[in-house]
């Protein structure tokens, strides 16, 4: 019996659980989300990113893209996921 594969496969699918429910928590959801700009969570997982912080990560991508798909994006630096105008200092995504 070789089950190396779901081995594998099972921790992904809890972390990645974890995320998804951390995402909800601040009304991202991430099957929306994902279906407009694809957030590369496998990375974030293979590179040890916790669920939290790859739920952050996430969600300041879809800022980023959705901002700069309205044209909305901040206009005083490229890599930054608030909206255009925003108050204090630039997040970079
Ligand atoms: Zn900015």
């Amino acid at each position: 019996m070789d089950n190396g594969t779901e081995i594998m496969a099972a921790p992904y699918e809890t972390w990645l659980n974890e995320v998804r429910s951390a995402l909800q928590s601040i009304n991202m959801p991430l099957e929306d989300w994902q279906q407009a700009w694809s957030f590369d969570f496998l990375h974030e997982y293979q590179i040890g990113t916790s669920p939290s912080a790859a739920a952050e990560r996430a969600n300041r991508f879809w800022w980023h893209r959705q901002n700069k798909a309205r044209n909305q994006d901040c206009s005083r630096s490229d890599n930054c996921w608030l909206p255009r105008g925003h108050q204090g200092e630039c997040q970079p995504v």
